[in-house]
């Protein structure tokens, strides 16, 4: 049920009417994304942490559990894989916006596919909005707009992409981020050697000594710890 993933990320749609994850997979394809389709929770969940799709798409009513559950057990793990819910009824509506449960989004079936889309672009504009100017993760500080790195008070030198590596890991620490994705996020291009990032990450660890904040995710990828 999955595609590989397009260039601007995989989404998830979680949805258990298959004629509308159907309809949801045409039109996001079509946008340039990757998506792969689960119709439970509990699959929902054992995806997000093998997939790590850039945006869930969560229909509330599912067969094994609800919707807002999932999300809160991808928030309980620390996980902020952005949501958009879909509902079907007002008061689901009032369910997912008057509780804090930690979605992003959420659109009201019958949906077009023209809102379904522009609500995943606006959520991903927000979530890869400008990184604040400095960022401080454990001893490491980092100044974007002087693109300097500084351990305790000393200068590393860092190349071009190490700099953009370590700003884009250190934007959401704990957040853990596959290859495919950094190869997307500061090569520009997913899914061509993935080495290219363990080669940067091995460099910038050696550059940043005992400081560096970088953690190795077995069989996932990359994170920064969380300070
Ligand atoms: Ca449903």
């Amino acid at each position: 049920m999955s595609e590989q993933a397009a260039n601007r990320g995989l989404i998830l749609v979680v949805e258990d009417e298959r004629s509308i994850a159907e309809l949801q997979r045409l039109y996001l394809i079509r946008e340039g994304f990757g998506v792969h389709i689960e119709s439970t929770g509990q699959g929902a969940l054992a995806a997000v942490r093998t997939m790590r799709p850039v945006v869930i798409v969560l229909d509330i009513g599912l067969d094994d559990m609800d919707g807002t559950e999932v999300c809160r057990a991808l928030r309980a793990a620390e996980d902020l894989t952005p949501i958009v819910f879909v509902t079907a009824r007002d008061d689901e509506v009032d369910r997912v916006v008057g509780l804090e449960i930690g979605g992003d989004d959420y659109l009201t079936k019958p949906f077009s596919p023209r809102e379904l889309v522009a609500r995943i672009r606006a959520v991903l504009r927000r979530v890869q909005a400008p990184p604040p100017a400095t960022m401080t993760v454990g001893s490491v500080r980092l100044d974007s707009s002087a693109r300097r790195v500084r351990v305790d008070d000393a200068d590393v030198e860092l190349t071009p992409t190490e700099f953009d590596l370590l700003a884009y890991l250190m934007r959401r620490p704990g957040q853990v981020y596959s290859r495919d994705q950094l190869l997307s996020a500061v090569w520009g291009y997913p899914g061509f050697g993935s080495r290219t990032v363990d080669v940067h990450v091995a460099q910038l660890r050696g550059k940043l000594g005992s400081a560096s904040p970088i953690r190795t995710v077995r069989g996932v990828g990359y994170s920064v710890e969380t300070s």
